[in-house]
């Protein structure tokens, strides 16, 4: 058997499906304070944008990507998907929150609390479920300092996703037995999973066991992947041949340019990635730069004009 040497210490990013572009930028940026640390394309459909939002530039545990595809339908929630992401803030800034909300006209609410933790729920434009979560452990991320939203309330990289299966166990085994997560909570049918990095950002997943929920579809509003992180090139081929030996059906690694990936499907069916930490947003534009400019990999260089004319303009909103 093939061991990892290293453990997993939290999510890289969140990728979730959009639909119109302007809105999605609005509401992440705009609404909540996010920085677009990257304005590139799908490099699997570069006639439309993929989005990165994030910190200040991009640290992984921060990110959430979109893919917008304008006109595409919505997905509904449902097992073998996310459910939830959610956002740590400070727990002095809930009702920042519900006031901002109820200001912009999203519809917000405040739930029971989740292991003594105060949650707000919200969706975006496209029905994504998001959650900020009073947490007093941030993980340590440089926040932006043109963010609309002020430090003290901003958002602080990923608090944890929350997994909807039908069964969890195989998941489980996966998180524990692969990963190096550990259980560290659990309140009925929700079970929660870190990693044993306690300063990482993203470092809880709770699976939450829905055996009588029907299956998810995932099309705008839904997450359509979520990445964990690796140290570097070395660690994430470790990872590959763990995978394989366990019987997952692994990609080779692929170049995001920004980092590299490889994906599978996780027992539940949500579709997992490992991605590299480096070499990170900042290889083709500095921090200040940072989403300025339609930035395209090498290879799709070559058809700049074309995707530029197909692509929809945006505007990036300025802090309000
Ligand atoms: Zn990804």
């Amino acid at each position: 058997m093939i061991t990892v040497g290293k453990r997993i210490s939290g999510l890289h990013h969140v990728t979730a499906i959009a639909s119109y572009p302007q809105r999605n930028l609005d509401f992440y940026v705009g609404l909540l304070g996010m920085r677009l640390v990257k304005r590139t394309v799908n490099f699997d459909d570069p006639g439309t944008y993929h989005f990165y939002f994030g910190d200040i530039r991009g640290t992984p545990g921060t990110i959430l990507t979109f893919f917008p595809w304008p006109g595409v339908r919505r997905g509904h929630r449902g097992t073998g998907q996310i459910d939830a992401t959610a956002f740590a803030i400070s727990p002095n800034s809930i009702g920042y929150w519900l006031e901002r909300f109820k200001d912009k006209h999203v519809a917000a609410e405040k739930t029971a609390p989740r292991f003594g933790e105060e949650v707000v729920r919200f969706t975006d434009p496209d029905g994504l479920l998001l959650e900020l979560i009073g947490s007093s452990s941030f993980p340590p991320i440089e926040l932006w300092p043109d963010s609309s939203i002020r430090p003290e309330h901003a958002l602080h990289g990923f608090h944890s996703v929350s997994a909807a299966l039908e069964g969890y166990e195989r998941t489980a085994q996966l998180l524990t037995q692969s990963f190096g997560y550990r259980l560290i909570d659990q309140s009925g049918n929700r079970f929660r999973f870190a990693s044993p990095d306690e300063t990482a950002p993203g470092r809880m997943v709770d699976l939450l066991c829905l055996p009588d929920t029907q299956a998810g579809l995932v099309a705008a509003g839904s997450v359509h992947h979520i990445a964990f992180r690796a140290k570097d090139d070395a660690e994430q081929l470790e990872w590959r041949a763990h995978l394989v030996e366990l019987g997952y059906n692994v990609t080779p690694v692929i170049d995001r340019t920004y980092f590299h990936s490889i994906y599978f499907r996780e027992p539940g069916g949500i579709l997992f990635e490992i991605a590299t930490e480096p070499p990170g947003f900042t290889l083709d534009e500095t921090i200040e730069e940072l989403s300025s400019k339609l930035r395209l990999p090498p290879w799709l260089e070559p058809a700049r004009p074309q995707i530029e004319q197909v692509l929809p303009p945006i505007k990036v909103p300025a802090k309000q």
